[in-house]
């Protein structure tokens, strides 16, 4: 177990999503794991598979077209995750805001964690929020351990408490 939470503080998968963007903060992105920038010694992997990310990096505000897509993505990834907004238009809507085809930013229809400012955001912001995002899920992924410990004791010493009832009300009939 220790292990495998090493690796996944070390090495955390990223799920990019262009919710309507111009495109601007995707470049910043693809900056960062570049050589100059290189995000991918902390061990960063960019994934195309939800079931396998654990960072959801999101660009643009929410179009109508891609907020059922955003919000399919996001409960798709499994728990913990974290969600970082990058950019002025994730984060608010920024100018695309109060458009007839957008609906502000991402939180208004998944929980962000770290909210990226800029237009673009610049790549240095964008790893730092990685960076950030990391121990968040470290934090979220403790607290689930322990939300799963104390779901598990009271079902185990409630059976127990069944188990000795019963065999006292036997034990009464008997008698
Ligand atoms: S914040 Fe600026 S660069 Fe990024 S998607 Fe919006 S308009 Fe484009």
């Amino acid at each position: 177990m220790f292990s495998f939470k090493w690796f996944k503080k070390k090495s955390p998968w990223i799920l990019h999503y262009n919710a309507g963007s111009c495109n601007g903060c995707d470049i910043e992105i693809l900056a960062c794991l570049s050589p100059k920038y290189d995000l991918e010694r902390f061990g960063v992997i960019n994934c195309g598979n939800p079931k396998q990310a654990d960072i959801f990096l999101v660009t643009g505000p929410v179009t109508y077209r891609s907020r059922e897509r955003l919000i399919q993505l996001y409960t798709q990834i499994p728990e913990p995750k974290v969600v970082i907004a990058v950019g002025s238009c994730a984060c608010t809507g920024g100018i695309f805001r109060s458009m007839y085809n957008v609906e502000d930013g991402i939180d208004r229809y998944i929980p962000v964690d770290v909210y990226t400012p800029g237009c673009a955001s610049s790549p240095e912001l964008i790893m730092d929020a990685v960076i950030q995002a990391v121990d968040i899920f470290e934090h979220k992924n403790q607290q689930l351990q322990s939300a799963k410990k104390l779901y598990r004791q009271p079902v185990f010493e409630q059976g127990r408490f069944c188990v000795s009832n019963v065999a006292k009300s036997l034990k009464d009939k008997d008698e």
